[in-house]
């Protein structure tokens, strides 16, 4: 029987299903070539934000009920962060799916299919008790350039907005010598970036005995690693745990790139605190200043949320200052989504979605402005790109500092590979580059 995943959500359900694809094929199952050759039909879900889950899960129930009177009729599997988040109505909210998984179960999987496929019964399960070590192994990853790899799954913080700690439970760092195994061999199988994940990976190891930090792990992955043609990314870093020492480590190193995924949320500090968040603007403008001073050509990306319960114009205005002053390189905006359970789901004040969804619009406005001068002014200037997509119209690539670089198609590139680039133009929104001269 052939499997197929659809993946909702982050990097980390992204990397996951990797793991999911490694149990099934270990157990006699094969990736199928799309959704509609699959014999069992799974969906990691996500719930971070009402609006996108909803869509999933309504696409969901869709397919379970077209599947009573079409031809088409796969076993179909929920699991992941929306199956945990709903777990005690989980039977009203999947009626018509064979098998529903929570996020600490997943190893179980070859084993309820199995036993569906048995019984034709519908199965749920969920971990009543605390999960252990975080320390999957195993991933049938798409062949490309860039390799997904956890560090920490889980997250403490509890953001007053966010759901992640209740659908993934309390941060669990993945033990140093299986991280390096596993590194290694994402080296062995030819992929030239790797993605360090974690909702705070500046916490990796707070628990774990022998008192490793981040900057620990990168130093030694820079002396296990330092030499491999290699680019290493890690994200998402929390402002309120970044620190100098990541920054230098970073400057110092020969496959760290200087990108810091640092989620602003806000610029106010009476929202910040409300949101949990840890620090103020200030703080997190003199993170941004010290990146700045070290490593000048570093880019910095962020996630911002408008309309959060309570938001006066004036803490709008605070965001739009401190976004102004930070002069992000990326932005990944939201209108804030209200998520039941949550601490700020509990405040009253809730901003209506038609100032949410202006407020947003005049963010991006911003965003796009700043964005524009920023490509403007890195015309003529010299970087590599690592080439990871093909098209006939054009090849395209990241640079160090993770900003995308289109390139003409009379390069005879591939994907994998390192190139000396002049940044030339810009075109309908993009970057583009040519090819000073060809490396290997
Ligand atoms: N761990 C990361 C951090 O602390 O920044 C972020 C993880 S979260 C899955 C990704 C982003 O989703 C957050 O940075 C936040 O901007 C956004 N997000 C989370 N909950 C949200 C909500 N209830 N409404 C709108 N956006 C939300
Ligand atoms: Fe959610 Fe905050 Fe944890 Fe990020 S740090 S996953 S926003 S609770």
């Amino acid at each position: 029987m052939n499997f197929y995943i659809e993946t909702f959500g982050c990097q980390m359900n992204k990397s996951r299903s990797e793991h999911l694809a490694y149990l099934l094929s270990q157990n006699g199952f094969q990736p199928a070539r799309n959704k509609e050759e699959a014999d069992i039909l799974l969906f990691n879900t996500c719930a971070v934000r009402e609006h996108a889950s909803e869509k999933a899960i309504s696409n969901i129930q869709k397919i379970s009920l077209e599947r009573t009177t079409g031809f088409y009729r796969p076993l179909l599997v929920v699991l992941g962060c929306y199956s945990e988040y709903v777990k005690k109505r989980v039977e009203k909210r999947l009626p018509g799916v064979d098998i529903i998984i929570g996020t600490h179960n997943l190893e179980s999987l070859p084993e309820l299919i199995k036993k569906n496929l048995e019984t034709h019964r519908k199965l749920i399960a969920f971990s009543e008790t605390p999960p252990g070590p975080f320390d999957e192994k195993g991933f049938l990853r798409t062949p490309g350039v860039t390799a997904y790899l956890p560090i920490t799954y889980g997250c403490n913080n509890f953001c007053s907005y966010c759901v992640v700690p209740y659908t993934t439970g309390r941060q669990r760092s993945r033990p140093l010598p299986s991280l390096i195994d596993e590194l290694q061999l994402i080296v062995e199988e030819g992929f030239r970036e790797i993605m360090l994940l974690g909702q705070n990976v500046n916490s990796y190891g707070m628990d774990l005995d022998g008192g490793l930090t981040f900057e620990g792990l990168l130093q030694i992955i820079e002396h296990t690693m330092g030499n491999e043609k290699l680019w290493i990314r890690f994200l998402t870093s929390h402002p309120r745990d970044m620190n100098r020492s990541i920054i230098e480590r970073v400057k110092g190193s020969s496959i760290l790139c200087p990108y810091f995924h640092l989620p602003l949320q806000s610029g106010s500090d009476t929202i910040l605190h409300s949101m949990n968040r840890g620090y103020t603007q200030e703080h997190y403008l003199n993170m941004v200043s010290q990146i700045r001073e070290i490593i000048p050509e570093a880019g910095i990306g962020t996630d911002l949320i408008v309309g959060y319960p309570g938001e006066t114009k004036n803490d709008f205005q605070e965001t739009l200052r401190v976004a102004e002053a930070a002069q992000f390189d990326i932005a990944y905006t939201y209108c804030y989504s209200h998520r039941p359970n949550t601490q700020a789901s509990l405040m009253n004040d809730e901003i209506p979605i038609t100032i949410k969804k202006e407020r947003l619009r005049i963010l991006n406005e911003m965003i796009h402005i700043i964005h524009s001068h920023k490509m403007n002014r890195l015309l003529g200037q010299g970087t590599t790109v690592l080439i990871d997509e093909k098209t006939s119209l054009s090849f395209s690539g990241k640079t160090p500092s993770n900003l995308r670089v289109s390139l003409p198609p009379q390069s005879i590139l591939n994907p994998g590979q390192f190139v000396p680039v002049q940044l030339t133009s810009i075109q309908a929104g993009k970057l583009w580059g040519e090819v000073i001269e060809r490396e290997s």
